[in-house]
């Protein structure tokens, strides 16, 4: 009896201090509802021994048509499982300058501090703004803004990505359709032929926020190019992508690199190992489209069998999808399944005889009209 007088004793006591504990100076802490200070990883295992950092290199804050301060472009990409991003303001284009002193260097310095601590790469970069055609494009590991890009409207637009391209920038054309009623504007311009040629052109945006511009895949493939995805936003990103339904995820750029620093990312980029996510899809060379795949999806040996009513051998497969991706896909050719779903960080069993069928990927774009192609090897 002492004993349990003694235990309620003690409950009671760490009770009151548990309870103490959220009271400072006569203050308590309600903290129940407020938003976990967590970062939402992304899942995606090595390809061929590279990681895969989930990047965003397109966005927007005050000091150019932005709605946000840079920190905030941080804060974001940490909780939502970003490694590395770059603020590409608008050098030319600044509507608050009345309020936020223009200056294409402080987005960078401002986050800069706040980037190392969160261990985000933060890479420096702007949007350099011309008319459309030709339109804009993003300069990413430029070095001072004050020595180039100053605003002078008598440059012409060729002088200004060769500011960038003279600092051994990574420059990328940005949303080559968005603005396809502009007669001429979505094709593959003299202008931009001058720059690809003059080695001045690195990469097309292929997804912008929502807008997959099918044709800059094309361009990509062909000319060996690099592929990317961004977000160009705005805005919060909460306010643009529905983060609280599973599986989305903003528009970002998947990079294959060999570490998380900027010198690794710049380099994956040269070496055009990129792969742009968008939506439930992924758009890319298809080399790297498939070494992606190969990662994530695997088929285990089967661990059943059965004889069907015309004596065939049918065999259980699991099908696993070890990634945060999603991929569904069509049967082409051979036996099994029609179609199969591949949910995140997922299993699916299939029935099917033993063979290679092969499947169409169908959320995987490796031109405008192809998605990546194959074989499943069910032993
Ligand atoms: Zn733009
Ligand atoms: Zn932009």
């Amino acid at each position: 009896m002492k004993k349990t007088i003694f235990t309620l004793f003690l409950a009671s006591f760490f009770a009151f201090v548990s309870q103490a504990q959220q009271i400072n100076n006569g203050v308590m802490n309600l903290n129940e509802f407020s938003r976990p200070n967590k970062r939402s990883n992304i899942v995606i295992p090595d390809v061929n021994g590279f990681k895969v950092l989930k990047c965003d290199f397109h966005m927007h804050t005050v000091f150019s048509d932005g709605d946000v301060w840079p920190t905030v472009r941080v804060q974001e990409a940490w909780r939502e499982g970003l490694d590395a991003i770059a603020i590409t303001d608008h050098m030319e284009y600044t509507p608050k300058k009345d309020d936020i002193t223009p200056n294409n260097n402080r987005p960078y310095e401002i986050a800069k501090p706040s980037a190392q601590r969160q261990g985000i790469t933060l890479v420096k970069g702007t949007e350099v703004t011309r008319q459309t055609p030709p339109g804009h494009f993003n300069a990413l590991f430029i070095g001072d803004t004050d020595d180039y890009l100053t605003v002078n409207t008598n440059e012409t637009d060729r002088e200004a990505v060769m500011k960038a391209e003279a600092q051994n920038a990574f420059i990328f054309w940005n949303h080559p359709g968005w603005q396809p009623g502009i007669a001429g504007s979505y094709e593959w311009l003299p202008f931009i032929e001058d720059l690809y040629k003059n080695k001045a052109l690195d990469g097309i945006e292929v997804v912008n926020g929502t807008g997959f511009h099918m044709k800059a895949l094309d361009w990509c493939i062909d000319k060996n190019l690099t592929v990317m995805g961004s977000t160009d936003v705005h805005n919060l990103i909460s306010l643009s992508y529905d983060n609280s339904r599973d599986y989305v995820h903003r528009t970002m750029t998947l990079v294959l690199v060999r570490d998380n620093t900027p010198e690794s990312v710049r380099e994956a980029l040269d070496a055009r190992r990129t792969v742009a996510w968008a939506s439930k899809y992924l758009m890319g060379k298809e080399e790297n489209v498939r070494s992606l795949f190969n990662a994530c999806v695997e088929v285990l040996p089967s661990h059943h069998s059965e004889t069907n009513r015309e004596g065939k051998t049918i065999k259980y497969y699991q099908i696993r999808n070890n990634s945060d991706l999603y991929f569904e896909m069509e049967r082409t050719a051979g036996n099994g399944p029609g179609r199969i779903v591949l949910y995140p960080q997922s299993s699916q069993v299939i029935a099917a005889e033993s063979g290679q069928p092969v499947y169409s990927v169908v959320t995987t774009y490796v031109r405008s009209d192809k998605h990546l192609s194959v074989n499943l090897l069910l032993p």
